[in-house]
């Protein structure tokens, strides 16, 4: 007798049979009938059946049986959960036993005359992460099943699941009862990761592999797909790791680990496997690729999990590799908002920002790379949704309302009618600030307030000019960092500051130095795992520990700036010292531009960010040595107040419109006003309006925000009396209350009216 198992693995496999079987016709459910036998006499099992999930109720219905009682067919069900059956769906995991009737989970159905049977391997039909069905072999005799054979019921289990959603296998109207796909309009709650509001259709970003797609006529013209694709990749990777040499002292661990995973031949092998088998190459990722998931997305070891993502992207790579180009710019639909798990630097760029309305992801945070290239983009974001992925099919109609940080999925007509409403208020109040662009900020009594911008990558530039902001107050050049997959060269470099200069033109802008470390992390760069990342070795520490990476972005700047005005910031100064050496060495680099004859700025100026508490107490010595400084709230508050920005369980625990934050910046703001030193806010709270006011009431006269909050920032200053406002603010300051939020609205409704 042969081994079970080997008939799928032999000349004629398994995946052959069954379609040879469906290429004869007949009705869809004696092509079922037929599928099961085959698959039964082919794992050498005396029972094969195929459980399907009801939409009504999600009840698992028996719907093809080889070896139980037919009449229990389309009679047989277990409700979600119930019985071994139920347990798969529930777990979306093979369960391989070898004694059924011992486990626990274990529901005895007379009708189906399963009571000889004692081996039981079961494995779910998996369509796009979700379980569909539940696909099961049975013998009589104890036994465990071998992984080879685990695997190919995997394997068929997962073409039986696209040929039953294509209707191949299921009548029409059978279909219609069989959840597919998700139905129910869903809500999910997240975090807000980019204000704005979004209606459109779901986009997957890493779509399900279509079943025309999945089985392949030639193994050898796979196999040499497989080859060249991986080898592709391989190259890829090892070239990210060589083009690391030189500048920095990299670790490269994430690289190598990547490296390490692409060159492993454990992984080759099951690719290689799934493709003789008769899988196409992309369905062989995806076959990989979901068994990796099982096993690793249980994981709870922070450690395991970093690997599954890193897997994860390896296998996005190898798709783009077998695409052909190593990349997935893809057509998108008009209103699309497109669904992640989670994105890498630069995937969002790849997509045609013109069409992209929304963006939500299943985990990220808001200081993750699509997060903050979501905000540069202007596109509406909300992240961390559990479950999303297996929620959300591709073309369902999906709502992402980042004002509550929620996600609607398939929403209601009622619901969709109210987004509507929200939508269209929002585009006429960008009609009303767009209107205002032209108009200084000035405030009723005369005070002129600064508006600036927050930029950081060129697409930023194309709004510069559309949102009236009077120059660049911060440009966060770690952006461009973080969307290369390598270090950007000096030339890289000077290249983009250049066009951040040219797009400027007349109006200022001020480059922050690399602001790397804590949460913004690059693959390329060393990164030393530590227990406290924002507390870690980050921004300008990081800096001058590496003064090379400092000093070749100093001279790019230089270089860029060909003789016009620049402005340079450090960020996160702690001490003293940290300035003045950082100061040092902009020094240096302008004193060796001009020994070579090159062209210094026109004027410098060189600045400091307030972010760390301990500056705020050394201001006398600190400002002298300034041209500027400009509070960075988001550090600043994160540090007042011992809690991570990153961490939405802190996060928002603190309120900055409380009198330790507003004293802490009304001290900065009079030590600034005492020495003459200009200063400005370029947290996130200055382009929140109510914010922005009570900053405004504190003295601050320059504010550089998002480029969202330009416009309702704007308008708050022009309807404010600065006067009164800081008569109000400053009787608060006195106040024991927690957070002082209410009073000042109720201050600033007094004094103006649009808040
Ligand atoms: C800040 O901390 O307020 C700031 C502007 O810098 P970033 O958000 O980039 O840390
Ligand atoms: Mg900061």
């Amino acid at each position: 007798m042969a081994a079970p198992g080997v008939a799928i693995r032999g000349q004629r496999s398994l995946l052959k049979q069954i379609r040879e079987a469906l290429a004869s016709g007949g009705p869809a459910q004696a092509r079922l009938d037929m599928v099961v036998r085959i698959i039964a006499r082919s794992m050498v099992a005396e029972v094969c059946s195929l459980y399907m999930r009801r939409a009504a109720a999600g009840d698992l219905e028996l719907f093809a049986t080889e070896g139980l009682d037919p009449k229990a067919v389309h009679v047989t069900r277990l409700k979600p959960g119930e019985g071994l059956v139920g347990e798969i769906m529930r777990q979306g995991r093979p369960l391989n036993l070898a004694d059924a009737p011992e486990h626990p989970a274990f529901s005895y159905r007379p009708e189906t005359g399963e009571d000889p049977y004692h081996a039981f391997l079961g494995v779910p039909l998996l369509r796009g992460g979700r379980a569909i069905g539940v696909l099961v072999v049975q013998n009589r005799t104890a036994r465990v099943y071998t992984e080879d054979e685990v695997e190919d019921l995997q394997i068929v289990a997962m073409v039986l699941a696209e040929m039953v959603a294509s209707g191949e296998l299921i009548s029409q109207d059978e279909l219609k009862g069989v959840e597919l796909a998700p139905r129910r309009p869903e809500r999910l709650k997240g975090s807000r990761f980019a204000d704005g509001l979004a209606y459109g259709v779901a986009v997957l970003h890493e779509p399900p592999v279509a079943p025309s797609q999945l089985l392949s006529d030639d193994v050898a013209a796979e196999e040499a797909r497989l080859k060249t694709a991986v080898a592709g990749l391989q190259t890829q990777i090892d070239q990210m790791l060589e083009g690391q040499a030189g500048l920095i002292e990299a670790s490269f661990e994430v690289l190598e680990t990547y490296r390490m995973f692409a060159h492993d031949r454990g992984w080759n092998r099951s690719l290689e496997d799934a493709v003789r088998n008769g899988l196409t190459a992309e369905a062989a990722v995806e076959r990989v690729r979901s068994e990796h998931r099982a096993r690793l997305g249980q994981a709870r070891d922070p450690y395991l999990r970093e690997r599954l993502h890193d897997l994860e992207d390896l296998n996005d790579r190898l798709l783009r590799h077998l695409a052909g180009d190593g990349h997935m710019a893809r057509e998108l639909p008009e209103n699309a908002v497109l669904i992640a798990r989670n994105l890498g630097p630069a995937d969002l760029l790849e997509y045609d920002r013109t069409k992209l309305r929304g963006l939500l992801l299943e985990e990220g945070s808001a200081a993750s790379h699509a997060a903050i290239v979501a905000r540069a983009l202007d596109i509406p974001c909300v992240g961390r949704l559990p479950g999303l992925r297996d929620l959300v099919s591709e073309g369902d109609p999906v709502i992402v309302d980042a004002e509550t940080a929620e996600a609607y999925l398939r929403p209601r007509p009622d619901v969709v009618k109210a987004i509507q409403a929200r939508i269209d208020v929002r585009a006429q109040r960008r009609a009303e600030f767009a209107k205002l662009r032209d108009t200084p900020a000035f405030t009723r009594d005369g005070a002129k307030v600064s508006l600036l911008m927050n930029a950081g990558l060129d697409v930023d530039l194309d709004i510069l000019g559309e949102t009236g902001a009077e120059g660049i107050g911060l440009f966060r050049t770690e952006f461009q960092f973080m969307v290369a997959e390598e270090m950007p060269r000096l030339d890289a470099q000077a290249t983009l500051y250049g066009r951040v200069m040219d797009a400027a033109g007349d109006m200022p802008v001020t480059f922050r130095t690399l602001d790397l470390g804590g949460d913004k992390v690059l693959p390329y760069l060393e990164a030393e795992r530590e227990d406290n990342p924002a507390l870690g070795w980050r921004a300008i520490r990081m800096g001058l520990d590496r003064p090379a990476l400092l000093r070749v972005q100093i001279r790019a700047l230089i270089t860029a700036a060909k003789g016009r005005p620049l402005r340079i910031m450090f960020p996160l100064v702690a001490s003293v010292e940290e300035f003045r050496t950082a100061r040092a060495l902009v020094d240096h680099e302008v004193a060796w531009a001009q020994r070579r004859g090159r062209p210094a700025p026109s004027r410098l100026d060189v600045g400091a960010m307030i972010e760390a508490p301990s500056v705020i107490w050394h201001l006398d010595a600190l400002l002298p040595m300034t041209d500027f400084v400009s509070v960075g709230t988001n550090d600043l508050m994160q540090y007042l107040f011992a809690a991570d920005r990153g961490n939405p369980r802190v996060s928002d625990r603190y309120d900055p419109l409380s009198p330790p934050a507003l004293r802490a910046l009304e001290q900065i703001q009079r030590a600034c006003a005492e020495t003459g030193t200009p200063v400005s806010v370029c947290g996130e709270m200055a382009g929140r309006p109510l914010e922005a006011f009570t900053l405004v009431a504190l003295g601050f006269e320059a504010l550089s925000m998002p480029p969202a909050g330009v416009g309702p920032v704007k308008r708050m200053v022009l309807s404010c009396d600065r006067e009164a406002a800081r008569r109000g603010v400053s009787a608060l300051l006195k106040s024991g209350a927690g957070s002082v939020r209410n009073e000042i609205e109720t201050l600033a409704r007094k004094i103006y009216l649009a808040v």
